[in-house]
């Protein structure tokens, strides 16, 4: 075969708990698989598509299938080159190209014969502890997760509705476990921010994750010059291009390779950010094995992670890495490191 062939499949992912956050609720996710293919070799990736940025399983499809048209002719190895191509096929959606970079970075780590992490010269050793995820809930139910969830030693918990007291009430019923709170954007002017960011700093609270809607950079700002716990932006930052104006708002990003538009991406945010002085944490959508294992190969360079979007599903089809005690443990498997379950 003279040329790369790039094909996909819509993946339809069954959820443990309904998936609540602020701003909807959900009870299944459909993903694209994407493979890409050349000299034999089968590389691998997944697009985790997010309506919050105009993302739709089609939107997705819609890229992938002008992918394989114009990427045809490049050849895989050359990855550099490959991956400018991927950012190069129009605005937005970054998800699919994600994909595309994912199953990219696949392809050269399985021909290379090298798992991605070593590719890139980091120790397996030195992955981070991740949280565990506790969606929007009854305190009924809250409590019931957080039992479930008794391995993790960090737990973060969703904010950002009316409901924020009763919801850490109810978590604090049944541990006192360090906690990671995201508002999603939730808390909707400064005042009601920095009154929430002030009584959570009394509940062994590690960070707080995007507090005040993307679009109120100055509003966020003003919080963080007030407030005593760290400000993390996710819905505030996708890709490296808006990392520096974000420098005075946040003490750290949320970096998702579904947001970057890929692990190429994802790696030069990481020395973006640490370059400006910005804690990383590393974090996903609901993805499978697949999406997250790749995010994993990269979390040994960052402060804070977040890769739980796997343990969400009831039909993972792949697996790859394992989770001890929160710890992330990468295997040697070439490439992103997964097989199908
Ligand atoms: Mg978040």
């Amino acid at each position: 075969m003279k040329h790369t062939e790039i094909s996909y499949e819509v993946q339809r992912l069954e959820l443990k708990h309904s998936w609540n956050l602020s701003r909807g609720s959900w009870d299944f996710k459909e993903n694209v698989i994407v493979r890409l293919t050349r000299e034999g070799i089968s590389g691998w990736g997944e697009a985790a598509p997010n309506s919050r940025y105009d993302e739709t399983p089609e939107s997705t499809v819609a890229l992938v299938e002008k992918a394989a048209e114009g990427l045809a002719a490049l050849h895989p190895a050359e990855y550099v080159r490959f991956g400018e191509a991927i950012q190069q096929l129009g605005d937005g959606q970054t998800a699919a190209k994600a994909a595309l970079d994912m199953a990219l970075m696949d392809w050269v780590g399985k021909s290379f014969k090298t798992p991605l992490h070593r590719f890139w010269g980091l120790s397996a050793a030195e992955t981070p502890i991740t949280t565990l995820t506790i969606g929007i809930d009854t305190p009924e139910v809250i409590r019931e997760k957080v039992n479930e969830a008794k391995d993790f030693p960090i737990l973060k918990i969703k904010l950002g509705s009316r409901d924020d007291r009763e919801i850490i009430a109810a978590v604090r019923a049944v541990t006192d476990k360090p906690l990671c709170v995201d508002a999603n954007e939730g808390w909707k002017d400064r005042e009601t921010a920095l009154r929430n960011i002030k009584w959570l700093a009394g509940e062994n609270v590690v960070f707080v994750e995007q507090p005040m809607p993307a679009a109120m950079l100055d509003d966020i700002a003003w919080v963080r010059q007030r407030a005593s716990l760290p400000l993390i932006a996710d819905e505030s930052v996708k890709q490296g291009s808006e990392i520096p104006q974000l420098a005075a708002a946040f003490d750290g990003i949320n970096i998702k390779v579904m947001k970057s538009g890929g692990l190429q991406e994802a790696l030069r945010m990481i020395w973006m950010a640490k370059t400006l002085g910005l804690k990383v944490m590393l974090g996903c959508m609901v993805e499978t094995s697949l999406g997250i294992s790749a995010a994993a190969a990269l979390s040994p360079l960052v402060d804070y992670a977040d890769l739980d979007g796997h343990l969400l599903i009831k039909n993972d089809p792949y697996r790859g890495i394992a989770i001890d005690g929160g710890k992330i443990v990468l295997n040697d498997m070439f490439g992103v490191g997964v097989v199908e379950r």
